[in-house]
């Protein structure tokens, strides 16, 4: 799987499964995600994950078959309350970076 944006195979949909908890801590330090959450103003967040990593949210569309969207998300520690970000963000983000 390429990973690299220049290579002429690359997928940034694909490149979103190889997306590190060190990637997206880059992310949101970088946008100011250490704003408090909205619900209970606490500035602690876990991602979504499971053993292998950040898990990706698959988001169906309600009025296009077969279309959806991809998000990868953090969890406030204390209310759950959850913050999604959209993955093709991310990854621009990510790929934008490493042009650099
Ligand atoms: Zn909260």
């Amino acid at each position: 799987m390429p990973l690299d944006p220049q290579d002429v195979d690359y997928d940034p949909l694909e490149r979103m499964r190889y997306v590190t908890f060190k990637e997206l801590d880059d992310f949101y330090d970088a946008m100011g995600t250490e704003h408090p959450c909205e619900n209970c103003n606490a500035q602690e967040w876990n991602h979504v994950c499971d053993s292998e990593g950040p898990v990706a949210l698959k988001i169906p569309a309600f009025n296009r078959e077969d279309a959806y969207a991809v998000a990868f998300v953090i969890s406030c520690k204390i209310c759950g309350n959850l913050r999604q970000t959209n993955g093709g963000t991310i990854i621009k983000w990510l790929d934008d970076r490493a042009e650099k």
